[in-house]
């Protein structure tokens, strides 16, 4: 197992500086050796931190091209694949047809999106479980569009156990796997004051926490200490249970002037301030015209000028067809009793914030949160190709049709099976939208050639070549 590190803990200060900090980033140029002692990190090599930055923004797989300081990086992110394979693994779910299905739905986003595709440790979670509504951060960059806060899930006897029984039943329906949803979504962690109740909790019945995001880590530092402390180091390390996103360059500042390297050094500070080497989902709030998102105050707005093409050429708006929502599955909302099965889909006109709300429904209690939960499961968690229901190719894939091969290609991966007159009209009709059996039916397809006609179509589905046809 990776050890705390405190060379690794500088890196990595400097690698958060660098994506957050464009005048860090001018200084580290125009002279690492003085800047990284400016910090106290004499001990650093600035040539090897200057290119192991380098490549790390490059994008480097798991390669750290000989650099030292990579090394360790990459050590700490295979340590967290590893957890992270073995917490999806098959025999986590009750039902390995939901495993399965989010496979599905993971290769459908990879082959519609080439980001996605690079991030080899992206995973869909089955559930998210809002305890709130709204949010009291409204980022101007929100891909959710977080509303305004409006009210918590507060931690009282009947809401805790209405929230044991809940986790229970997740348990018992779903598997531990259920422990890697969030306990948030269009909300922030922090905003309810019983957060770390509900998450003591999921520790309580599954033996372990769900990941926490928080875009407040610095406005109670005490409270974040005491939760950092609370999750440890060695889950930190392993599984990388907190991560803090960071909205403004002020923030920036004030979190790295509270936290100490060797505290952050396995939390991910995610740089989400306008002036970060990173881009934003075009989707929400960051895909709105100003004018439209609300008003800012004067912090936020000092960052969403440069976002919408200010003159200063150090702060852009770069924004990048992604979704981030990272749910296929239940998204519960604890204050309304509500639950949605939502699918993410690329930020369109139709989905302008990432995700497809497949259907809504109500629960009353733990007994029908389990009723509506499983019929929703059954109803849109679909693993294999239908035989009847409609299926159509993906919007954002190309079909070309060549001498020898029907090739399908969309923005994040290609495929192609043989073509002959049954594949050729079987994906001319998946065109326009078809069922398997309507397929089989009207190509006249022998018997004899249908279960092999069936494995390939349903290749293309695993694949998220095409997919199911929904109103
Ligand atoms: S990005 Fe997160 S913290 Fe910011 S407004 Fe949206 S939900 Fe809230």
């Amino acid at each position: 197992m990776i050890k705390p590190d405190l060379q690794f803990a500088q890196f990595k200060r400097v690698l958060d500086y660098y994506s957050a900090d464009p005048s860090f980033r001018k200084k580290m140029h125009e002279d690492a050796v003085h800047t990284l002692s400016e910090l106290g990190f004499d001990s650093l090599d600035a040539d090897d931190c200057l290119k192991g930055i380098e490549a790390f923004l490059r994008g480097r797989g798991f390669s750290s091209w000989g650099n030292p300081y990579l090394d360790r990086y990459i050590e700490w992110e295979k340590e967290v694949l590893e957890s992270t394979e073995r917490n999806f693994g098959t025999d986590r779910f009750r039902n390995p047809e939901i495993s399965r299905y989010l496979t599905v739905s993971m290769n459908r986003c990879r082959t519609e999106s080439m980001l996605l595709r690079m991030h080899s440790n992206a995973r869909l979670f089955p559930i998210a479980i809002e305890l709130g509504v709204g949010c009291r951060c409204r980022c101007p960059f929100c891909a959710f569009e977080a509303g305004e806060w409006k009210e918590n899930f507060e931690y009282t006897p009947e809401n805790a156990a209405l929230w044991r029984d809940i986790l229970r039943v997740l348990l018992r329906d779903l598997g531990p796997v259920a422990k890697e949803g969030t306990a948030y979504f269009a909300t922030e962690p922090f905003d309810n004051p019983d957060y770390e109740k509900f998450l003591s909790d999921y520790e309580e019945i599954f033996g372990g926490i769900p990941q926490t995001t928080t875009a407040l880590a610095d406005r109670n530092p005490e409270r974040t200490r005491r939760f950092i402390e609370w999750v440890g180091k060695e889950r930190l390390m392993s599984e990388e249970r907190i991560r803090f996103s960071v909205r403004t360059l002020n923030q920036f500042k004030r979190i790295i002037s509270e936290f100490s390297p060797e505290e952050l050094e396995f939390i991910e500070l995610i740089a989400n301030n306008p002036e970060s080497v990173n881009m934003y989902s075009d989707s929400g709030r960051a895909a709105k015209k100003p004018a439209e998102r609300f008003a800012l105050n004067s912090e936020q707005e000092s960052g969403m000028k440069t976002c919408d093409g200010g003159n200063d050429t150090k702060m852009r708006k770069v924004t990048a067809k992604y979704s981030v929502c990272c749910i296929s599955g239940l998204l519960v909302n604890m204050v309304n009793k509500t639950m949605m099965f939502i699918e993410p889909e690329l930020p369109c006109e139709e989905f302008p914030k990432g995700y497809r709300i497949l259907e809504e429904r109500a629960f009353s209690d733990a007994d029908d949160f389990s009723v509506n939960m499983n019929e929703l499961y059954a109803k849109y968690a679909i693993a294999s190709l239908p035989k009847d229901d409609p299926v159509c190719i993906n919007r954002y894939v190309r079909v070309r049709f060549t001498d020898r091969f029907v090739e399908l290609t969309g923005p994040g991966a290609g495929y192609r099976i043989k073509r002959n007159v049954y594949t050729e009209e079987g994906i001319r009709m998946f065109e326009k939208g078809a069922g398997f059996r309507e397929i089989v039916r009207k190509t006249g397809l022998p018997d004899e050639w249908e279960q092999a006609f069936y494995e390939s179509m349903n290749e293309l589905y695993f694949r998220g070549f095409i997919r199911i046809m929904y109103p």
